[in-house]
């Protein structure tokens, strides 16, 4: 039973929370939240006596004492107030605990899916637990003035773990036989995002290396940190990755010598849409019925569908243009100029001269302008001159600057080395 509480804990992240409304544990003298025996004694010392200091393995039965621990998962809109009616507690407990110092902020305000853990006998409340983070616990006992509280600290050990492996179907395949979770895959997946399709590009024989975190607690995995280096070979060509935090505190990823792996611009700024007309200088137009160039791309996407700004950049226009209808123009430097239309209305409050930032909704889907149906038509301008949006080379975003590019050759020398240590089945770095 221990265990398996142990195991819905890390679980109850935000997915399956919501199922379990309450995971029933009453009567059992079960450390597994707190995996610190020796603070157990506490909530039992006022009625049975005080276990010798010598001995912190063996806590009291509290079954045996009458108590009952409960879990609870907490629900959109509960309250400490509705918690406690649900769980027949004493109403004048959570008065107490709110006369605390620095607790009514704790008491007031809680996060769907986190869980409590309520000890109780007899309608009265006896102690409550609430995991802060990962690392911290807030623990609330019952002594004779009331109650009392204190943060309990349980760390976190981060292990760097190295994994290589070679594709012969998916990458999904490859990363479970290399032992990898899911998680690392789509961690990977995400980081080449702009360089390799993984639904199109795949292909028997690619393979990758990957340096990562795995963060223990009580000497069991708890989670996968992030991906500290990675390289890909994709039908020949190798990509590199190092994660580097710089001097604001922001980790992003970058090629070795220093380039970024993002690029500055997305290559659509629809998502889940489909292109219904692609860019054409020598179109038919649906609505005038005459060849008429077609200098963009049309994404065919339901009204009130988000449009997001391509790149980072400020907003050149933004109102009524004719055959365009609601249209945004946005520049980005560099000539690079971004246009939006048919447009049923924009984000709220966006005028011109505004600075957007890449992937910012600046407006929704529409039909406005002449358009036969629900559509967004984009254009990408370099100097005043139409490229395609499917095809033009997206420039990258900012490398690392010059004034922390040593810092950076640095802190990453070691994980660029581990890249190139021999491919082999499951390398552990340390
Ligand atoms: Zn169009």
């Amino acid at each position: 039973m221990p265990t398996f509480i142990k195991s819905a804990i890390p679980g109850l992240s935000t997915r399956t929370a919501v199922v379990l409304q309450f995971v029933l544990v009453a009567g059992l003298a079960t450390l597994a939240f707190l995996p610190r025996a020796n603070e157990e004694p506490q909530i039992a010392s006022s009625s049975v006596p005080e276990a010798p200091e010598s001995q912190p393995t063996a806590p009291p039965q509290e079954a045996s004492l009458g108590f009952s621990t409960i879990d609870v998962v907490v629900m959109r809109n509960d309250t400490m107030d509705r918690l406690f009616r649900r769980l027949e507690l004493n109403l004048a407990d959570l008065a107490m605990l709110r006369n605390l110092p620095d607790l009514r902020s704790q008491v007031d305000k809680l996060k769907p899916g986190e869980l409590l853990r309520f000890k109780y006998r007899d309608g009265e409340l006896m102690g409550l637990e609430r995991k802060l983070s990962d690392s911290e616990t807030l623990q609330v006992i019952r002594d004779e003035n009331g109650f009392s509280t204190n943060v309990l600290e349980n760390p976190l050990e981060v292990h760097t773990r190295t994994a290589s492996a070679t594709i012969n179907s998916s990458l999904f395949q490859a990363s479970a036989e290399a032992g990898l979770s899911d998680r690392v895959a789509f961690d990977l997946a995400e980081i080449f995002q702009y360089d390799i399709d993984f639904v199109l590009d795949i292909q028997a024989g690619d393979r990758f290396t990957v340096v990562y975190e795995e963060v223990f607690q009580d000497g069991e995995p708890l989670r996968i940190g992030n991906i500290l280096a990675a390289k890909f070979v994709n039908a020949g060509r190798e990509y590199r990755a190092v994660r580097y935090v710089d001097s604001q505190g922001r980790g992003q990823y970058y090629s070795p010598d220093g380039k970024s792996l993002r690029k500055a611009f997305m290559r659509s700024p629809v998502q889940f849409s489909r292109v219904s007309s692609r860019f054409n200088l020598s179109r038919k137009h649906p609505v005038l019925n005459r060849i008429r160039a077609h200098k963009g791309v049309d994404y065919a996407a339901p009204t009130g569908t988000p449009v997001r700004a391509a790149g980072e950049g400020r907003v050149r226009f933004v109102g009524r243009q004719g055959g365009y209808g609601n249209v945004i123009e946005l520049e980005h430097g560099s000539g690079v100029v971004t246009v939006y239309g048919h447009l049923s209305r924009f984000a709220p409050k966006l005028r011109r001269g505004q600075r957007v930032e890449l992937a910012q909704v600046v407006g929704y889907v529409g039909s406005t302008g002449l358009a036969t149906g629900p559509h967004l038509h984009y254009e990408y301008r370099v100097r005043g001159v139409h490229k395609n949006p499917q095809t033009v080379p997206l420039p990258d975003a900012e490398p690392i600057p010059s004034a922390e590019r040593e810092r950076f050759l640095t802190a990453t020398a070691d994980l660029v080395n581990t890249l190139d240590l021999p491919l082999g089945p499951i390398l552990v770095a340390r």
